[in-house]
């Protein structure tokens, strides 16, 4: 069974459509790649599965069961979610803010110290920053612990808007490394929004590419390179890799 599946899904804001037909089935354990250009939809996508959308027409289905839009907090435990910018709280230290869900979730001390050092551990973060704020680490540690922060509870499916969007190249292909040691370590569902192509390759094993709230194609990322559905997708690749080579890190 496939953890995420779109049903004939579409959804206006105030009359004016964002996503049209859309069909889609998202493989388990996979990192999926959502990708377009700004406007296409990407987010409104992404927030249909931890039901933060509620589609105008269609279904959703979260491992087989239609979303329950009375009862989001069940579904929402299941499901890790990143954005652009981290979220993280500048109140907080970094401890706090990596262990905030787990804490009302009621888990026992021991296990919430255990969990938080193996994720700063997987991700290059000494342990000494757990009494730091926000404001005393950079942009790409604070990446990190919005990352550990997103799998505290160990969700089995995983978000990410433009998570790693707002960080200068270097830190981004930092970032990129601990996120697939992450991937090898504990496997998940991942469905990840951005604009660049590039990160959708190196890390996504499925490209969904979006237009104008419809789906252009949906493919491996040979195919959408090799084998472009659509004019739009072979213009859109064509712009986004013309610059430099791709590197291939998988
Ligand atoms: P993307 O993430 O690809 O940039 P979005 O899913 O955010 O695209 O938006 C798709 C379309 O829906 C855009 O035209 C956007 O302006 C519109 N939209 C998104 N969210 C809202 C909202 N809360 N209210 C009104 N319009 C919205
Ligand atoms: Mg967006």
């Amino acid at each position: 069974m496939d953890p995420i599946v779109f049903e004939n899904i579409r959804k206006t804001y105030d009359g004016k459509v964002a996503l049209e037909q859309i069909n889609l089935s998202i493989l388990r354990d996979q990192t999926t790649a959502v990708i377009g250009p700004s406007g296409s939809g990407k987010s409104t996508l992404l927030q249909l599965i931890n039901g933060l959308v509620v589609p105008d027409r269609g279904k959703v289905y979260v491992y087989g069961d239609e979303i329950d839009y009375d009862n989001l907090a069940k579904l929402r435990r299941r499901i890790g979610y990143a954005v652009q910018g981290t979220g993280l709280f500048p109140h907080m230290t970094v401890k706090k803010n990596i262990t905030l869900l787990a804490s009302l979730e009621d888990w026992d001390k021991e296990a919430i110290n255990r969990r938080m050092r193996d994720l700063m551990d997987l991700v290059d973060l000494p342990s000494s920053y757990t009494d730091r704020y926000p404001h005393e680490l950079s942009g790409g540690e604070q990446q990190r612990v919005g990352l550990c922060r997103a799998m505290i509870l160990n969700p089995k499916i995983f978000l990410l808007d433009e998570a790693f969007g707002a960080l200068d190249a270097l830190t981004r292909s930092e970032i990129h490394q601990e996120f697939l040691k992450l991937q090898k370590m504990e496997a998940r569902t991942i469905v990840l929004v951005t604009h660049d192509l590039r990160e959708a390759i190196k890390l996504a094993d499925q490209i969904v590419i979006l237009n104008e709230g419809n789906i252009e194609q949906v493919g491996s990322r040979t195919d959408i390179m090799e084998n472009p559905e659509t004019e739009f997708v072979e213009r859109f690749v064509h712009m986004q890799l013309e610059e430099e080579p791709v590197e291939f890190q998988k």
